[in-house]
């Protein structure tokens, strides 16, 4: 809407011009965060309990990436908001076998581990690990060798961490922060990175909700920064830009304005997609309706391998 634009600065003046809009994709699945997350990895959508600790059902991307083009475990990697997201990275079909997925960060749970010897009263900001699920995520533990191992792959010892996560307002800062490390010290060819702060929405407080707007367009332009400024990733990278699902219209009658996902109207199942980067035609919209499932397809063919039971199309607008 025009009077949102003003939140959006980067995406508005930056990615559309320079890059390739899709304005309506369509998500048909199940509006919860962790399974449509799920269902854009797999590129089908999945029917899981949003709120369990499962695996996906079908093969996710990085499986097919790491299997068909014979690639090491360091080269394809999540960064995820939330505990629930723990197992995102590999599917449980059965064809695709374990040890095939992404390595899985969950930078809240590094930083509660790295902050459990110590007083963490003031982290809760950071801390916080879903603004959706009325009941208390299960607590993961990471012991202290799995933290000390994480913080020397990323090459942080567990004190700057500590100590530059208090610089941070909130959680989807310190995920790009960590993501920042992870390309600068293994340079993963596929990352995906979730952002979770505009969830905030379900509080009701609209000022959060436009603040983390704003906190987002802002990230999106600092990972688009990250990207240019390291050599690994300078000038060949592309980048994806798109929402899990929306959020519920305004008027619509069972809902509640911006604050929930529930009623699986237009709004609540409509959003978009920018494609920025190597080779991807600037300044290109794309009008015609497409799915959320049609992401891994489409990542398939700039890779170069075949998600087989993926049931979106390649999109051939950004091939
Ligand atoms: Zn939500």
């Amino acid at each position: 809407m025009p009077d949102g634009q003003e939140n959006i600065p980067h995406l508005l003046k930056e990615f559309i011009p320079q890059g390739t809009f899709f304005t309506q994709v369509v998500n048909r699945g199940i509006l919860g965060h962790y399974v449509a997350t799920a269902s854009l990895v797999t590129g089908v959508y999945e029917t899981f309990n949003n709120f369990a600790t499962v695996a996906p059902d079908n093969p996710t991307v990085f499986e097919y990436f790491r299997k068909e083009l014979h690639r090491p475990a360091s080269d394809a990697w999540v960064v995820a908001p939330s505990n629930g997201f723990s197992l995102i990275g590999e599917s449980s079909h059965s064809s695709h076998g374990a040890g095939l997925g992404a390595g899985v960060i969950l930078p809240k749970r590094l930083l509660a581990a790295a902050l459990a010897a110590n007083d963490s009263s003031g982290y809760d900001h950071l801390l916080r690990d879903n603004y959706e699920s009325p009941v208390y995520a299960p607590a993961l533990g990471v012991s202290d060798e799995q933290l000390h191992q994480m913080a020397q792959m990323l090459k942080l010892s567990v004190a700057d961490f500590a100590a530059h996560a208090r610089s941070l307002r909130s959680p989807d800062e310190l995920s790009v922060y960590v993501a920042r490390q992870l390309m600068r010290q293994l340079a993963p060819s596929l990352l995906w990175i979730t952002l979770h702060d505009i969830d905030v929405a379900h509080s009701g407080t609209y000022s959060l909700y436009v603040d983390a707007i704003q906190r987002s367009d802002r990230l999106c332009g600092e990972i688009w920064q990250m990207i240019q400024s390291e050599p690994e990733y300078a000038g060949k990278t592309t980048m994806f830009i798109l929402p899990d699902f929306g959020r519920d219209s305004d008027t619509a009658a069972g809902g509640n304005g911006f604050q929930h996902h529930r009623t699986g109207d237009a709004f609540s199942r409509t959003t978009w997609m920018m494609v920025r980067g190597a080779g991807v035609r600037e300044n290109v919209l794309v009008d015609r309706p497409v799915e959320s499932t049609d992401l891994v397809p489409t990542l398939g063919s700039l890779f170069g391998f075949s998600p087989d039971s993926s049931h979106g199309k390649v999109l051939p607008e950004v091939l």
